[in-house]
């Protein structure tokens, strides 16, 4: 079922339309693979089933073989008969880890479809674990399938560090917050361009340990590194920080935009950003040149997923001159997007939501050239002839900033030139 929305203002020209149905998606349980390795002395307990255990361990791979920072508390039948107090167990099983894992600064206890559904309450659960295990800090979200699509999980963690995040003195000079999960080499690249503005604090949502989480206060600016953070950017203005209007870092175009707005606020001088901007830029147009005869002109399809699909479908289309023939999104945040939904051309089709046959109807009488989807439906729509991007990928590998933009046209251009191989 699909119907063409009025657009909204701030919604450029796009035909936008939205859709409810069938999804294909991941729940937000999948965001613990990339988020523990970046807070290094967290460990994520999932309070679930079997069903999510498997959920994680397919989705982190090989990683369950190092010393893993993430587990499921099963809940069993003894649980679901209520012969069981949950609470209990879920003590017994948060103090073992503890003990055993005495590295361990910060503990969230992820909530899941069957723990949401036989009611447990995972905060006050948090709350009691906090004062009992002393050194650890226990948080609580919902990575459940019923309330969170994929990156969501992100969002919902970072959104629970929020409220407990330092309080910044009122007289603090203003200072600069990058909210979202990056990887450290891209971190360290704004870091180094930050400097080079005259920014020089800068923090980032989430921290790489525990103890190092920003301090945040009326003075805070922040900038969203990721389009999906709209709880945690929520959270964020409620503790008196104020969000930077700006497109998402990805491709050239989108981190001078990024950039131009911590410069605006900052009131860093034009000459200064150009002189801080202008090798990076330089770097990633030498990179972009070779992708625009891969993949200009190509015809590309978006299943909805990450909430990255509008920003990369602007980079696609501006950057390397590729053709959007749909833009799927799980959700459209009108506001956290509005420099970008102006960006894309004039009549692009964003679909908001999903009803999944319709969607791969639509997708199979097009026939893209490439279409952007899910691990579920990329194997089958290959084989039909459909070359496919796993979206996943673009989750887990740094992608962001100006030393990653031709790394980012190739997570594209690959799938086509295996195609071509595989067809000579
Ligand atoms: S949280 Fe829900 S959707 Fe996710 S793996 Fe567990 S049961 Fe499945």
């Amino acid at each position: 079922m699909t119907t063409p929305l009025a657009p909204a203002p701030g919604c450029g020209a796009i035909d936008l339309h939205r859709e409810d149905g069938q999804r294909a998606v991941f729940c937000g349980l999948t965001g613990i693979v990339w988020l523990h390795r970046k807070i290094r002395d967290a460990f994520f307990l999932v309070v679930g089933s079997r069903t999510c255990a498997h959920l994680i361990q397919s989705a982190a791979g090989v990683m369950i073989f190092a010393e893993p920072r993430f587990a499921t508390a099963i809940i069993d039948e003894r649980d679901l008969a209520g012969l069981a107090d949950c609470n209990d167990e879920l003590d017994r099983v948060a103090a073992r880890l503890i003990e055993r894992r005495p590295d361990i600064k910060l503990l969230f206890l992820v909530g899941s479809c069957p723990s949401e559904v036989i009611k447990l309450d995972l905060s006050r659960a948090a709350q009691r674990l906090t004062a009992k295990l002393g050194s650890v800090k226990v948080l609580n979200y919902s990575g459940s399938g019923i309330e969170t699509t994929f990156t969501e999980g992100e969002d919902a963690c970072l959104a629970a560090l929020v409220p407990d995040l330092p309080r910044e003195a009122p007289e603090a000079a203003p200072s600069l917050l990058v909210v979202g999960a990056l990887a450290d080499v891209v971190e360290d690249q704004f870091l180094r361009i930050f400097s080079a503005m005259g920014i020089a604090d800068v923090r980032f949502l989430p921290a790489r340990n525990a103890a190092a989480m920003p301090a945040v206060g009326r003075n805070t600016r922040y900038l969203l590194a990721q389009p999906f953070l709209t709880g945690t950017a929520r959270a964020l203005d409620e503790r008196g920080a104020k969000r930077l209007a700006a497109p998402f870092p990805l491709g050239a175009e989108g981190t001078t935009g990024w950039l131009a707005a911590a410069a605006e606020a900052f009131a860093v001088p034009q000459a200064t950003f150009e002189a801080a901007t202008a090798a990076g830029r330089a770097r990633a147009e030498t990179a972009l040149g070779p992708y625009r005869e891969k993949l200009g002109g190509k015809r590309v399809f978006f299943f909805p997923d990450s909430q990255l699909e509008v920003p990369l479908s602007r980079f696609l289309a501006r950057e390397v001159g590729a053709e959007l023939v749909e833009v799927g999104t799980p959700y459209l945040h009108r506001a956290h997007l509005a420099a970008e939904i102006d960006l894309l051309p004039e009549g692009t089709r964003v679909t908001e939501g999903q009803s999944l046959d319709d969607q791969l109807d639509r997708c199979r009488a097009a026939r893209p050239d490439l279409t952007v989807c899910g691990l579920g439906l990329a194997n089958p729509l290959e084989a039909e002839g459909l070359a496919t991007k796993w979206s996943i990928e673009l989750l887990f590998t740094p992608v962001q900033g100006y030393d990653q933009a031709g790394d980012l046209a190739e997570l594209f251009a690959r799938p086509l030139g295996r195609r071509a191989l595989l067809e000579v």
